[in-house]
């Protein structure tokens, strides 16, 4: 049997990985962070001590670094060359440089081959980021779309990040969100955009109970479980 696909894309904040938790853990699948991945790939660039303009040289270290998630998908611990970097990979500097450097083809490619083998690898799995519905599995099983307005993405990020970094403003935490959204956007390399049959949620007014309802209404009208 082939192992089903579930792709959840969406910009930041708009609820992804809580609900691709969720969705795996209910359905017995594997979860993959993608945009874990890139937090990973970054933080060996700046172990490295690599300048993020140097597009070679980023790749270089990216392709190289050791990525592993481990652990179900309500503890998934996020290794880089055996070290548990699960809560280094969350700073500000780490969001910012891993959107920086998700932009360079050659980094790109590498993550999207490794997520494919992780994807194929297990019985079935729930992977989330900006372009798993179209990218890197465009035959996906079922392809959600997560969205919500800027302010309210910003609201949720900042809640989760303020206790861990107490300087942090809801100003700055807004601004990076539409930092990111632009860069993710446009980029020329696979840009964030909505895969034509993906079934798009506005969760602006929704709470996490009522989106989970829904995109298990959805996986279990396909009949794919
Ligand atoms: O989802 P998360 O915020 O952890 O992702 C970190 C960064 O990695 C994002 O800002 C985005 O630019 C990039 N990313 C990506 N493609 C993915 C997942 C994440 O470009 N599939």
């Amino acid at each position: 049997m082939t192992p089903l696909i579930i792709a959840i894309d969406g910009p930041s904040g708009a609820g992804k990985s809580t609900l691709g938790r969720r969705l795996a853990r209910e359905l017995g699948l594997l979860y993959v962070d993608t945009g874990a991945m890139y937090r990973a790939a970054a933080l060996a660039v700046v172990g490295a001590g690599v300048n993020a303009v140097d597009a070679d040289e980023v790749a270089r270290v990216a392709t190289r670094a050791r990525i592993e998630l481990a652990g179900d998908p309500d503890s998934l611990r996020v290794l880089l060359d055996g070290r548990d970097v699960s809560a280094e990979i969350r700073t500000e500097q780490i969001t910012r440089l891993s959107s920086v450097i998700s932009t360079i083809p050659a980094v790109r490619r590498d993550l999207v081959r490794r997520q494919r083998e992780m994807g194929e690898a297990g019985r079935g799995v729930v992977l989330d980021g900006r372009d798993i519905g179209t990218v890197v599995f465009p035959q996906a099983d079922v392809k959600f779309f997560l969205t919500a307005v800027p302010e309210e993405r910003a609201k949720r990020r900042f809640d989760e990040d303020h206790a861990r970094e107490p300087d942090l403003t809801f100003q700055d935490t807004l601004a990076d969100i539409n930092t990111r959204d632009e860069r993710d956007s446009t980029r020329a390399d696979s840009p964030l955009r909505i895969a034509e049959d993906a079934v798009v949620i506005d969760t602006t007014e929704l709470s996490v109970e009522q989106v989970f309802a829904r995109m298990l209404e959805v996986v279990r009208d396909r009949q794919v479980t």
